[in-house]
């Protein structure tokens, strides 16, 4: 079987001068369906081009390389192709900003974010079936946020709005998650419930999750694997009880 996420000598450069922009340098990373990885390194050292890059996020062409997602290549040069966008459907993207509509009710946010469908003016009357508002609201619940469902997002925290997210890609029903930096803007307690959250979502329903972190002890703790980007290049791929103290001061 083909692997989940396969990158092949991925290089990409920022502006027009070689070296002084190169963002990624001939990644090559393959990660298994029902894997969660930690993404780690530096700061501007190229975790969330890649992050991008895997989500066929458009961040401007790769200089080269290959990257295949669930069996589709997620390039795209120009116009998404329709191969593309029905990939892009089955990836879930969780941001370290939550990426929600403040004045939109949690409900709304969730069915909106994961099929696409937009309300008008005169809200969301109609505009999901009742099956869909049943699946968006178990996946709430599952995530423990079903009570705030009628809520406007902008009126929860950081944390709690994390969450949502999370139950968005899950009534997306995505089969590979990717969270950019999802704890970096939370306290400790609301970082640690999104991570068990997401490490959750990967034992129990075996998805993939990706998950760049600034704080290695949650890698440790909740990633069996860890990739460390330095400079735009790999510098450790294995187990991520193997980050030593003084192999992370080499990376950081
Ligand atoms: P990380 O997520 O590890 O902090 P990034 O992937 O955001 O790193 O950035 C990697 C490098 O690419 C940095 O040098 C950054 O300045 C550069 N970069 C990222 N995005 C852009 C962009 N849109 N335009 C120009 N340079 C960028
Ligand atoms: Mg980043």
């Amino acid at each position: 079987m083909e692997p989940e996420i396969q990158i092949q000598g991925l290089s990409k450069t920022f502006g027009k001068k070689k070296n002084s922009g190169k963002a990624l340098k001939d990644i090559n990373l393959t990660i298994e369906s029902g894997e969660i990885v930690a993404l780690i390194g530096p700061s501007g050292s190229g975790k969330s081009t890649l992050l991008r890059h895997l989500a066929g996020l458009s961040c401007g062409d790769a200089d080269s390389g290959e990257i295949r997602v669930l069996g589709q290549s997620v390039q795209c040069k120009g116009r998404l192709s329709r191969d593309i966008r029905k990939t892009r459907a089955r990836i879930g993207y969780i941001f370290q900003q939550f990426n929600l509509v403040g004045r939109m009710k949690v409900m709304t946010n969730v069915l909106t974010g994961a099929l696409g469908r937009v309300p008008g003016w005169r809200g969301c009357l109609g505009l999901f079936n009742a099956e869909e508002k049943a699946l968006a609201l178990k996946c709430l619940n599952r995530v423990g946020m079903d009570a705030w469902a009628n809520q406007r997002a902008s009126c929860l925290s950081g944390g709690q709005q994390q969450r949502v997210a999370i139950a968005r890609t899950l009534t997306q029903k995505a089969e590979v998650i990717l969270a950019d930096e999802p704890i970096a803007s939370l306290d400790p307690e609301s970082a640690r419930r999104v991570m068990e959250i997401l490490a959750d979502i990967n034992s129990q329903d075996g998805r993939t999750v990706v998950v760049t972190l600034h704080q290695v002890d949650y890698a440790r703790e909740f990633c069996r694997r860890a990739i460390a980007l330095r400079a735009g290049e790999v510098v450790f791929d294995g187990p991520s009880e193997e980050l030593t103290p003084s192999l992370l001061a080499s990376i950081y």
